[in-house]
């Protein structure tokens, strides 16, 4: 059930309706909107009676759930989530860019990146100090020093970090070194680090599992908010399927149907989505064109040398070249609709 605030409601009727709800054991979530707030609840395992809250002073109406997650949906809060990443936002007005390499390898490889990525006025940069990778013998990452590595970068370049955890002790790094915790594809259905993240007060990159549901994807992203933590970004990053012509399988068709469900930002990751170089320019146009929020891009001084994902890398030249073309693109197209912050 979620609670719809009357537009003139004020803080403390607010805060008693929410009272209310942690009175008969169960969790609210308030959601300010630019017109009212409305109350998420969680917790219960049949249906509420709306009759505890209608009569509520401050309360417009009480309405029934039907979907299978509550605080991701756009009937909680319709207006687009804005999230806060370090001194920077994704899901408003301007296109956010997430780019480096997939990852953190030697500091002059990272800085050398870093100087390029920051040139093109980007304001995020991504490296993973831990990697999931299919193999246990292929390069496992640097760890806590690469994590330093991210952090000399943020205070050089005034970069806002996005960077995989993998588990508890990597959220925990993350949270010290970094301004974003990535989950991984793999670790998406990883539940108890979905609600670990949950208590975390930094913002959440989420991307979508390797065959994952659009309502798995958002079930998951629903897991961290059950938690209290609303500053969740989704990342489309491609999907398995039969096609052998790109790793993966970009589904572009997921940001339209996110956005119509949902008001949490959505970015398309087309490194990863095709998993080759000439592939990477192409699909993070037609991400712009349908819609995402931002683009997770990787790049590398030297592809060749790369001891993860070299050849779905960019070089600095190709990045600064495409992110001229992405910015103008996208100030093509009718402006997203107004963003709320969480
Ligand atoms: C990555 O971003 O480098 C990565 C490992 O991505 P994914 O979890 O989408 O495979
Ligand atoms: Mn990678």
């Amino acid at each position: 059930m979620l609670i719809v605030m009357k537009p003139d409601a004020t803080q403390s009727e607010i805060e008693r309706v929410s009272q209310i709800i942690k009175d008969l054991g169960y969790r609210p979530h308030p959601m300010a909107g630019s017109t009212r707030t409305a109350i998420g609840i969680t917790g219960n395992d049949g249906s509420l009676d709306s009759a505890h809250f209608v009569s509520l002073s401050g309360v417009a109406e009480a309405i029934r759930v039907t979907k299978p997650y509550k605080l991701v949906t756009r009937e909680l809060k319709p207006e687009r989530s804005m999230i806060a990443v370090g001194d920077s936002f994704i899901g408003g007005s301007e296109l956010a860019l997430i780019a480096g390499p997939c990852a953190v390898e030697t500091y002059d490889q990272v800085f050398e990146t870093a100087e390029a990525v920051a040139a093109t006025g980007a304001k995020f940069f991504r490296g993973g100090a831990y990697k999931p990778r299919t193999s246990p013998y292929a390069f496992q990452g640097t760890g806590e020093e690469g994590l330093r590595i991210l952090s000399e970068v943020r205070s050089q370049f005034g970069l806002n970090i996005v960077t995989e955890a993998m588990d508890e002790r990597g959220v925990d790094l993350v949270e010290e070194y970094g301004d974003c915790i990535q989950i991984g594809a793999r670790n998406m259905q990883n539940f108890s680090l979905l609600k670990y993240v949950g208590k975390s007060n930094k913002p959440v990159l989420l991307k979508r599992g390797i065959s994952a549901t659009m309502e798995e994807f958002l079930l998951a992203a629903e897991y961290i908010m059950n938690e209290g933590n609303y500053n969740v970004i989704l990342c489309e990053r491609g999907i398995r399927t039969f096609g052998t012509h790109a790793r993966n399988t970009l589904d572009l068709s997921v940001v339209p149907a996110v956005k119509a469900t949902s008001h949490l930002p959505i970015i398309i990751d087309p490194s990863h989505g095709t998993g080759k170089n000439y592939m990477v320019g192409p699909m993070a146009k037609a991400g712009v064109a349908v819609g995402a929020d931002g683009l997770l891009i990787e790049v590398h001084p030297n592809p060749r040398e790369a001891l993860c994902d070299g050849a779905q890398a960019l070089l600095p030249e190709q990045f600064r070249l495409l992110s001229t073309e992405l910015h103008a693109l996208r100030s093509s197209l009718k402006p997203e609709p107004t963003a709320v912050s969480v």
